[in-house]
């Protein structure tokens, strides 16, 4: 804190940098996917979703379960999360799980049953489709098109999925480079297909004790060279629900534009993922603690008053 109690801020040079032009060396290290790469000129991406604008100045979060199971457990989770600020409920109705003989998803009916969830409360809805025949039944009812980690490299998918015109949330495979991950993203631009979110969730490394690595330099990297937009999911990345509001936290320093996290009325009863998931009171927690990172990550945007955002943290 400086004096007066006014926080003082770094400058931050490598983000202005990045926004004026990616370093030489970057480029080419990724010239395979030219357009995906912040170039003078090109402006960030903002993917449009209803009322919400993601890669743009706000912060949003995205939260639900990991699976839709129960009309109850998916409205009291929508009404919870919309209160404490999410403004896109997640939920999967296609599963892809680790093992064959986990719970699948309700298919069709979940995808009902996330469509009323929209009615009721006004969020947006992000769930998976998992194969290219899906895409036409998850498009009818999802406003942003997930892309799971385990197919993150289904280049039919992907371009069924581009060709739809959604939002395309595209989840980084887990043994992806950031290479392999912007060639997806590439894809998808190829396809048509400009309103892609990048979701860092997490990679295979030699560790154990977390279900993933979470890749923090990963989000720092994309920011810095990529004009779309980039989430985090520190659920999947951790794998346990009490590492997940600290690297919540460490997403919105790395100058994320937002979060994807998994939260069940009753997280150890959650028919997938329950030891990653948070209870509604573990999520307001984790939102009130993220309200000063949020403060302070506005004072990074380029195009923001500087002045302004120093009164917000001040
Ligand atoms: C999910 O978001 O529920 C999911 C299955 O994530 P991932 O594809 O990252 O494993
Ligand atoms: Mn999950």
């Amino acid at each position: 804190m400086g004096a007066g109690g006014t926080l003082r801020l770094p400058r931050l040079r490598e983000v202005e940098n990045g926004a004026n032009g990616v370093h030489s060396k970057w480029h080419d290290h990724f010239a395979e996917v030219p357009d995906v790469l912040k170039v003078p000129g090109r402006e960030q991406t903002i993917v449009r979703v209803l009322d919400i604008e993601i890669g743009g100045d706000d912060f949003v979060t995205m939260a639900g379960p990991c699976s839709v199971e129960t009309e109850f457990q998916l409205m009291a989770t929508a009404n919870h999360v919309r209160r404490a600020g999410a403004r896109v409920l997640r939920g999967g109705a296609f599963k892809p799980r680790s093992s064959p003989y986990s719970f699948q998803g309700l298919g069709l009916e979940g995808l009902k049953m996330l469509a009323h969830a929209r009615q009721e409360t006004g969020l947006a809805i992000v769930t998976e489709a998992m194969s290219e025949c899906d895409v036409p039944m998850v498009a009818d009812y999802a406003d942003i098109l997930q892309i799971g980690s385990r197919s993150m490299e289904n280049y039919a998918l992907l371009e069924a999925a581009a060709r739809t015109g959604k939002p395309i949330l595209l989840k980084r495979g887990m043994v992806a480079t950031i290479a392999d991950f912007l060639r997806a993203a590439q894809i998808v631009l190829d396809n048509g297909n400009p309103n892609i979110i990048l979701c860092e969730r997490g990679i295979r490394t030699f560790e154990t004790a977390m279900r993933n690595t979470f890749d923090v330099a990963g989000i720092v990297l994309l920011k810095l060279i990529s004009h779309l937009p980039v989430i985090a999911d520190p659920s999947h990345a951790s794998g346990s629900r009490d590492l997940v509001p600290a690297l919540s936290r460490v997403a919105v320093a790395a100058g994320a534009d937002g979060l994807l996290v998994e939260v069940h009325p009753n997280p150890d009863k959650a028919w997938s993922d329950a030891e990653q998931t948070l209870s509604f009171d573990d999520f307001d927690e984790m939102m009130a603690s993220l309200d000063p990172f949020i403060a302070l990550r506005a004072t990074r945007l380029p195009a923001l008053d500087r002045e302004r955002a120093m009164e917000t943290v001040g």
